[in-house]
Parts: C-alpha cells; structure tokens; sequence
C-alpha cells in the first residue's frame, strides 16, 4: 500500500498560483473572516497566511467576537464585498448563531466566493457547469488526478454528507464519471457498500473508525478526516495500520488537509485575473 502525501499536489498548485499571481498588474488579495478565537480556525488561518505568502497573494484577516453585533457586522461585510481590490473572501465556519449563514452567503458576491458557499455557485456546480470549488472537495479530486487514476466508470463511495466534503465531492466525481455511492451515519451494512467501491473517501469526523473491512483489494482510499484519538494525537477516520488491502490511502496529516490552503491560493490568483482579462 502507497502512502499517498499531499505534498506533491500541493507544491504544483503553489506553483500555478504564484506564477498567476505574479503576471498580475497588482498582488490578488484575500480577505479571512474569523468569528472567536476557536483553535481549529486560528491554525487553519495561520496555515492558509503562510502559504499566500508563498503563491504572493496578499492575505488579511478580519476578527471578530462570537457574540458581535449582526447589524454592525452585515454593514461592515458589504463594504468588504463592494471593495474593488478584495478579489476572495472566506468565511471560517461555523458561524456564531447570531449570524445567519444563509443571509452572509446569498451577500457574498458569487464572484468572490473561494469555497463554493454561495447558492448561485452551488448551483452551478450541482448542475455540473464551470464555477468554483469548494476546496477540501477539490483537494480530493487534485489528489486523484496526481495518482493517475481515471475516474470514468469506476465506482466511488463517499462516507459523509456534508455541504462543506460529502454532497459537492459526490457531484464532482458524478462530473468525471464515477459511479458515485453517498453514505452517512444511517446507511445498511456500509463496510458491505464500501467494498464495492474502487475509490473510497471517508469525511466522517470519527477517529480511525474505519478498518480493513471497508476496502476492496487494490481500492485507493482517500481520508478527510481529521480527529484526535483518545491520546490527543491527530489521525484520520481511516485505520492506517489496517489498510494494506488498499493500493494507496492518503495519511492524515499531510494528505488532504495539506493541499487545501493551495486550492485556496489558486482560486484567489484566479478570481484577481478576471478581473484583468
Ligand atoms: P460533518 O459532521 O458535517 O459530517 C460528517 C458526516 O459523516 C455526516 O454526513 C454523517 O452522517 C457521517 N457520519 C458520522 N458518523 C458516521 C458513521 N458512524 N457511519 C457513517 N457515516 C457517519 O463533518 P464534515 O463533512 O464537515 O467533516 C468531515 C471530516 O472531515 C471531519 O473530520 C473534519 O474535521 C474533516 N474536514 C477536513 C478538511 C480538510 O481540509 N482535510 C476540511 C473540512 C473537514 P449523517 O449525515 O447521517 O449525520
């Protein structure tokens, strides 16, 4: 079994952002929203700076209080989404209660969308035309591209179902021709589905949930996951001990995880060059 590390997919996409950005009359810009001060976020963004320093885009974060006023906050937001020279905006998730997803993402101008959130994207991608992609879904198709595996006709189980991994990775391996199999927390005797599949990627959220027992002999497994185990180290949702049945799986970290920040530099240096096409 190949250990298939992100690191090479990752250094080509960097590679593709910062030459776009670069033939730019001026530097792309994106802008973080992060509400509170939650670990996972401030990691992701810390992450997400470092490598827009590399693919030179200009990246600032905006910071605000879990408990900040909505309409303090919705009047700022629509300035930032008019302001000319912010060409992405992300929005860390999830939102504080107060803050309703649904308002900020029908205002977010489709155009500056970095992670597929805004319902005119979401629908271009459900109807399988040209938009953006969200980026940890298009991190797994990255992935798979880079081990050569041809997607057409192949069977594809994805375990989860959520807007932000299951449903649009689902959608976009149906684009390239998967037979694609959606499997959630109610699913029937889902090792017996998993076995089916030729490519298999678990977004569960479960710590090294799944084992052997899921994997067709010579199946490519990608995991999303990203859990601690009950000894506080971080890990997948797969077993990585018990997967030797698989041809490749992705390792957490430095799989999935590890590529997603490139996507997101790529769509940046993309959106700022329309606007000089
Ligand atoms: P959600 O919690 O929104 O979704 C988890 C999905 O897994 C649900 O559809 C749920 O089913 C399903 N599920 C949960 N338990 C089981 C089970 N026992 N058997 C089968 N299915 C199950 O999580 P996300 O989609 O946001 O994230 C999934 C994982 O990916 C997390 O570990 C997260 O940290 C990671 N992640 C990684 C990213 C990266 O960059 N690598 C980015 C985003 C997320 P149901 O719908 O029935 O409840």
């Amino acid at each position: 079994m190949e250990l298939l590390k992100g690191a090479e997919t990752a250094k080509a996409l960097t590679k593709r952002a910062r030459e776009t950005a670069q033939s730019l009359p001026r530097a792309p810009k994106l802008v973080i929203i992060r509400f509170g001060e939650d670990e996972s976020d401030i990691s992701y963004e810390t992450g997400a700076k470092k490598r827009m320093a590399k693919c030179a885009v200009d990246c600032t974060s905006l910071v605000y209080p879990s408990d900040t006023d909505p309409e303090a906050f919705f009047a700022e937001f629509r300035k930032l989404n008019g302001d000319d020279s912010v060409d992405g905006i992300l929005v860390l998730q999830p939102l504080p209660k107060t803050i309703s997803t649904e308002r900020l993402f029908s205002m977010l101008d489709p155009e500056k969308d970095m992670d597929c959130c805004t319902p005119k994207n979401r629908l271009r991608l459900f109807e399988g035309r040209k938009t953006v992609y969200p980026c940890t879904p298009e991190a797994v198709i990255r992935m798979i591209e880079q081990a050569g595996i041809d997607l057409q006709g192949k069977r594809a189980a994805v375990i989860g179902r959520s807007m932000v991994v299951g449903k649009p990775l689902a959608m976009m391996l149906l684009e390239k021709n998967a037979t694609v199999t959606v499997c959630h927390s109610r699913t029937k005797d889902l090792p017996a589905v998993c076995r089916e599949a030729d490519i298999l990627v678990t977004a569960i959220g479960r710590a090294e949930m799944i084992d052997g027992s899921y994997v067709k002999p010579g199946a490519a497994v990608f995991d999303v996951g990203i859990n601690m185990n009950a000894s506080g180290a971080l890990v997948g949702d797969c077993r990585q001990a018990d997967m030797s049945a698989a041809s490749l799986l992705t390792p957490v970290p430095g799989g999935v995880g590890s590529v997603t920040t490139s996507v997101l530099a790529l769509h940046v240096a993309e959106a700022a060059a329309k606007k000089f096409l």
